[in-house]
């Protein structure tokens, strides 16, 4: 962008929504391009989004640590290939402060309306503040919002429950009996970290998951100080992680019948033929095929539900009843504190702000049976709204810190647009995003997650939601937007 096409539009004001990975992202990318008009809003008084929410015992990425970095941010001092969520929490609030984020952070800010007209953003907050923006960009999440499951009498539950994501650190589990409801990938990091804590732990399963069976090792002090003393070592280690993480999962799954998933397959078989009771293992054996709901990453997972004091419940639940959990078999599983390890609201996105936009239609209505986006950033009639992770990316088998970046690289170009006054207001076209849509409903027909399972990446037709080609292809398109795909105004 030339300084003299920035000083014809005016300087741009941004509003960035949410103060997480890709929130702090987006504001050091701004910042690195010339906009120093910058206001993020975070609802709470800290950054870090998902970090800050899940502070569950065992709480870690399981993308290893050094593709879950910024390209621009990497860190030799990584402790562990999957390094804990505490220490992702402080990388995080690290880059914060060395990009200056900090003093464009607005904390305490919840959006909670959001209003285009004559080219710019009225945001409305929690607390009555008002502000405007030319460009919003939404980098709310995707796992965000808690799924709490609707089980008959959880309120008369006399102990504590909670969340994963909103785990109550007040309640003692040491040596307590602790019930687990959910067999996800933060129920397997909870079981693994808690089972030798507590006097019973009790794992409700209604589906059971395969497991990939990848080591954590720490990474040494030697590997950390080489790391430190030339950095380029860290990006070639980090280059090959990437190639091998995008090789050997990200683009296979999109294909159900590649060699990788039949081996993925083979190595989770493999891993459940470990545990040694024939019955425990029939019970752990999903009956769909290995990847079609998101891989777990454990190596102890089946050592934990082995242990004396874990038991594995398949019964359905009933109902919960002041004592605990009665399963369909008629037992009462008696309980200290029950956690709820069920997911989160996938469709939500950066609901529940009410979003107007061009000629009054709210977001609400347009994602109306379920959530879209051109390219999963721009929805037609939502002028300069860009979300990062949005619906339809490809969130899940790969590095979010990726796909967040190529996903900014790809929206600063079309700010570029306004920046340097070629259009007041850019929005996907009606029918760039039905192509779009059409393209990837038809492509998801072919990925392993349509292989007979229920997930979260699947919408309410049992079509995945998600980015269903290769990893690659998404580098592809996020090169360079094409302009005729979009309306610029003004
Ligand atoms: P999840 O994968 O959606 O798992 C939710 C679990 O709760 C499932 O086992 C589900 O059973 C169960 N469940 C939900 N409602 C239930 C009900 N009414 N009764 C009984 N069981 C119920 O959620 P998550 O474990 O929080 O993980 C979500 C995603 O977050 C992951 O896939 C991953 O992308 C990310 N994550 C990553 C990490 C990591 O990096 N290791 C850690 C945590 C989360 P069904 O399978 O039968 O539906």
């Amino acid at each position: 962008m030339t300084a003299g096409a920035r000083a014809a539009r005016g300087p741009l004001r941004f509003a960035v929504v949410g103060g997480g990975m890709a929130g702090i992202l987006a504001a050091v990318e701004l910042r690195q391009a010339g906009f120093t008009d910058v206001v993020v809003h975070e609802k709470a008084d800290r950054l870090g989004g998902t970090w800050r929410e899940n502070t569950y015992p065992g709480v870690a990425c399981d993308v290893p640590s050094h593709l879950y970095s910024y390209s621009f941010a990497p860190n030799p001092e990584w402790s562990h290939v999957f390094s804990p969520g505490a220490e992702i929490l402080a990388y995080l609030e690290s880059v914060a402060r060395s990009f200056g984020v900090e003093k464009h952070v607005q904390y305490g800010s919840e959006v909670r309306r959001l209003v285009f007209g004559g080219g710019r953003w009225e945001l409305t907050t929690a607390r009555g503040d008002r502000d405007v923006a030319d460009v919003v960009v939404a980098a709310t999440g995707v796992l965000h919002h808690p799924s709490y499951p609707v089980i008959d009498g959880v309120e008369q539950f006399a102990g504590p429950v909670f969340h994963t994501a909103r785990w109550d650190h007040s309640v003692p589990v040491d040596g307590a009996r602790v019930g687990v409801i959910g067999t996800g990938s933060s129920a397997v990091q909870t079981t693994c970290a808690l089972v030798d804590r507590v006097s019973e732990y009790v794992l409700f399963q209604r589906t059971p998951q395969w497991v990939l069976p990848v080591g954590n090792p720490p990474i040494e002090e030697e590997r950390r100080a080489e790391y430190r003393a030339d950095p380029s070592s860290m990006s070639r280690a980090r280059g090959e992680l990437a190639t091998l993480f995008e090789e050997g999962f990200a683009n296979a799954v999109v294909d159900a019948d590649s060699p990788q998933v039949k081996l993925l397959q083979q190595v989770c078989e493999a891993n459940l033929d470990t545990v040694t009771d024939p019955e425990l293992r029939q019970r752990l054996r999903p009956d769909y095929r290995a990847a079609c709901k998101r891989l777990i990453i454990s190596p102890n997972f089946y050592d934990a539900i082995q242990r004396p004091n874990a038991r594995l419940v398949t019964d359905a639940i009933v109902r919960i009843e002041p004592e605990g959990v009665r399963t369909a078999d008629g037992a009462l599983h008696r309980l200290d504190a029950l956690v709820l390890a069920t997911g989160f609201r996938v469709d939500r996105f950066l609901r529940p702000i009410e979003v107007i936009g061009r000629g009054g239609r709210s977001l609400d209505e347009v994602w109306d049976p379920r959530p879209w986006a051109y390219l999963s950033i721009s929805v037609p009639e939502f002028p300069n709204l860009f979300m990062l992770n949005g619906p339809n990316g490809p969130v899940g088998n790969f590095s979010l810190i990726d796909v967040a970046e190529l996903q900014f690289g790809y929206v600063l170009q079309l700010v570029e647009e306004l920046a340097g006054s070629r259009a007041r207001e850019v929005s996907a076209t009606m029918e760039a995003a039905r192509r779009f849509e059409e393209e990837r409903t038809q492509a998801a027909g072919k990925t392993v997650w349509v292989t007979g399972c229920r997930s979260w990446y699947l919408d309410d037709r049992g079509i995945p939601a998600v980015w269903p080609w290769t990893f690659t292809r998404f580098r592809e398109r996020m090169a360079r937007p094409d302009l005729e795909d979009y309306e610029l105004v003004g």
